[in-house]
């Protein structure tokens, strides 16, 4: 008899976990608390599979910009809950990761995984029939000065891995005319020729239908996980929505909700909430609207368009998983919006959206078995990147789990009760 694995949670990052499990022919059930995928943080982020974008936060400028942010002067970083002890254990941890070795390291964990995810991802999209959810053209990252650009030439003086270059503000409208407005108020763009975009919701609830059609498979929406069963040391099953479930394996991916999740099992993975912002604007005209999604690298906010909306995403704001929306924060996508594309979308017609990405001190995630048991997986703490390393993230486990060789390692955030992918 097949192998049965339970997936918690049913974000883009078990989702996927589920259908790289389910294609092996393994039973398995997904416990999901909402009542259809990625309504969490998978439900309307940038979408942008951002492989130029792949390079651990904590570094040696890192304190310098948190210091910045502290007192209110960066655009994008806010701390608007510093007495938050989970936000100060965090922080050490961060700050531990700081020196330049440790961020290189954690750097080059996350574009082993995210290049690994960026190839698996039209995979997964063509055997779930979601192939036009998808464009494969790459994404800029717009620098604003002068000083921007030479700090980059510096830190990549050699041929980087992802096969970024540097483009001048004519190269950058050659790439995507739509973008002719405001490409001179740059000093130039990074083009990223592995990046993809699509809409990560959209995805999320195409693959899930696809996997409600397997038999093997049993998808259990407005299911909340209640705890996990485990005899001596090995995990046993769960308990979720009053019922008992059996299991030879378990994944946890659930995001944010992870540490609150293990407490009881006596380990607490370091993921914090931090929270980001979305602005999606329906598209007059669909064809006149940006190709290639953008980063405007000094406003700190991504511009993408699919699904017949013009998306900005911004801000990382440290807030303790608070889920408000206030104005002062979407004044600023509202502001954006107005001053560049005012002729392309209805300024009033427009949803807003926040999430929490679910961050580690190191950037990337924690991907593997949890020491003290056997059979207890986790795949969760993606941050800024979960979309784009989720489908890397998914294959890696499932070929973890089902013991087959692994053509890529060492991916995951350390910590002591990991064993790590
Ligand atoms: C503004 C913004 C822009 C972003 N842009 C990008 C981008 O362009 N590219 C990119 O790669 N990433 C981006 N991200 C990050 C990305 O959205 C996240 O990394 C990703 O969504 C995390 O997915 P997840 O599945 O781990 O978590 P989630 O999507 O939060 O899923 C976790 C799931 O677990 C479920 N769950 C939790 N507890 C329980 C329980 N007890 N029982 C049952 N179910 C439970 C939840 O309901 C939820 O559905 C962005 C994030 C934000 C906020």
């Amino acid at each position: 008899m097949a192998e049965r694995v339970i997936v918690i949670g049913a974000g883009i990052v078990g989702i996927q976990s589920a259908h790289a499990l389910a294609r092996r022919g393994l039973c398995v059930t997904v416990v999901e608390r909402a009542p259809a995928p990625a309504m969490l943080c998978s439900r309307a982020n940038a979408g942008v599979v951002s492989i130029g974008h792949a390079e651990a936060w904590a570094g040696p400028d890192a304190p310098r910009t948190l210091l910045r942010a502290a007192l209110g002067r960066d655009p994008g970083i806010k701390v608007s809950r510093w007495a938050d002890p989970a936000l100060i254990r965090w922080g050490l941890d961060f700050l531990r990761n700081c020196s330049a070795e440790a961020h290189d390291a954690n750097s080059a964990r996350l574009t082993r995984l995210c290049l690994y995810s960026r190839d698996r991802l039209p995979v997964v999209a063509q055997e779930a029939g979601l192939s036009d959810l998808l464009r494969h053209d790459g994404a800029l990252y717009l620098l604003p000065d002068r000083a921007a650009v030479e700090a980059w030439q510096h830190a990549h003086s050699q041929t980087s891995e992802t096969g970024m270059s540097l483009l001048s503000p004519s190269e950058i409208v050659t790439k995507d005319p739509a973008l002719a407005p405001i490409a001179a108020r740059f000093a130039g763009a990074l083009f990223s020729p592995h990046d993809s975009v699509g809409d990560c919701h959209r995805f999320a609830t195409g693959l899930g239908a696809h996997l409600g059609t397997l038999d093997h498979v049993d998808l259990r929406y407005e299911t909340e996980l209640d705890h996990i069963e485990r005899e001596g040391g090995r995990i046993i099953g769960i308990r979720a929505g009053g019922e008992r479930i059996a299991a030879d394996h378990v994944i946890l991916a659930t995001g944010v909700e992870t540490p609150k999740l293990t407490r009881p099992l006596g380990f607490v993975p370091r993921i914090y909430p931090v929270k980001g912002y979305s602005g999606s604007w329906r598209l007059r005209d669909p064809a006149r609207a940006p190709t290639l999604p953008y980063l405007d690298e000094a406003a700190r906010l991504a511009v993408s368009s699919y699904s017949g909306i013009l998306r900005i995403t911004a801000m990382a704001e440290f807030a303790g998983g608070d889920d408000s929306l206030p104005e002062a924060r979407l004044s600023v996508l509202k502001d954006y919006v107005a001053r560049h594309f005012a002729d392309l979308v209805d300024l009033e017609d427009v949803t807003f959206w926040t999430g929490s990405r679910p961050t580690t001190p190191a950037s990337a995630p924690y991907l593997g078995r949890v020491r003290r048991f056997g059979n207890l997986w986790i795949n969760a703490g993606h941050g800024a990147l979960g979309w784009t390393a989720s489908a890397g993230s998914a294959e890696l486990l499932a070929k973890a789990i089902t013991r087959e060789e692994r053509d890529c390692r060492d991916v995951s955030a350390q910590a002591r009760w990991l064993d790590p992918l």
